[in-house]
């Protein structure tokens, strides 16, 4: 791994921004603190917003559908996955496409928001703890995410990301007690953070790189069980506004798969995916509106 650079890399004013350390903290304390409240409509409800957080809501929504414009669908639905994205409590739509989109303009170089060049704890949470934490200057945001700013609802959510989140903690506290609403809040939402995280830096560390991309990013299969799909971190790299991330069938790709059903119902089209073309012997990038006559699935 080049660290040589990493001298030169390393920002100077690193300093602890200490309100979001502390609700971090305080996030992982109520995490712990939940297992002591164990329930089987606990657990059940905790999986299932860890789903709909993590998947419908970073991975399909954030990431695939707002950040790479892999897919398209109709606006109630792009709204509902980024209201999904709300309550996984990684800033908002207008934030998180803007640190995303800096990463892959800067991947493991100067500007990249948390390269693990770095220092590993600094790519996981340090750029959130001691970092700009997504606080961006207005010409940063005009810069990135011009499509974004233009939409209202985007700008609203992204001033109050955390409104959907409260009021669903209040409506599982009401119906379903304390046990529901610490798992499916303060437990899924530090587990889905480290989960996020670890694409940061575990993906930029370990793994297996199919695609020679100049940059550190890896195919890991254990963050993608994590993250529904999102480990396959080399490939997506290599190929960033595909929305498919895992080429071959043994590469799980949960978010992959919502896409899929969202296509069946209708709702998603002009899809983007990465395919092996056989007689070029290269994956390239088609649309999924385009005849795929010629490309297989990889196998
Ligand atoms: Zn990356
Ligand atoms: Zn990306």
């Amino acid at each position: 791994m080049p660290h040589e650079t990493h001298a030169e890399l390393v920002r100077t004013e690193r300093r602890i921004n200490w309100s979001m350390t502390i609700f971090l903290s305080l996030f992982h304390v109520g995490a712990l603190a939940s297992l002591f409240f164990w329930s089987w409509p606990a657990v059940i409800s905790g999986v299932l917003l860890y789903w709909v957080a993590g998947s419908l809501g970073i991975g399909m929504g954030y990431h695939r559908l707002l950040t790479h414009r892999g897919y398209k669908v109709p606006k109630a639905v792009e709204y509902f996955l980024a209201v999904c994205g709300s309550l996984a409590l990684q800033g908002g739509p207008i934030e998180w496409t803007t640190t995303h989109r800096m990463h892959h303009a800067h991947t493991d170089r100067q500007g990249d928001p948390h390269t693990p060049r770095e220092g590993r704890l600094w790519s996981h949470v340090g750029w959130i703890m001691a970092g700009p934490a997504q606080k961006y200057e207005q010409a940063v945001l005009e810069r990135y995410v011009p499509d974004l700013l233009k939409d209202r609802f985007y700008v609203w959510l992204s001033r109050y990301y955390y409104v959907p989140l409260i009021l669903l903690a209040l409506v599982l506290l009401a119906l379903g007690g304390w046990a529901v609403m610490m798992w499916s809040v303060f437990l899924r939402v530090s587990l889905g953070l480290q989960a996020t995280w670890l694409v940061n830096s575990a993906t930029h560390l370990w793994g297996r790189k199919r695609f020679d991309t100049g940059e550190d990013s890896r195919n890991s299969w254990w963050v993608a069980f994590l993250t529904f799909g999102e480990g396959w971190h080399n490939n997506h790299h290599a190929h960033p506004t595909s929305a498919r991330h895992g080429l071959r069938w043994y590469e799980i790709d949960f978010n992959w798969w919502g896409i899929r059903i969202l296509q069946l119902l209708g709702l998603a089209r002009a899809i983007k995916r990465v395919r092996f073309n056989r007689a070029a012997t290269m994956w390239q990038l088609v649309s999924g509106d385009r005849k795929t006559k010629g490309f297989y699935e990889g196998a």
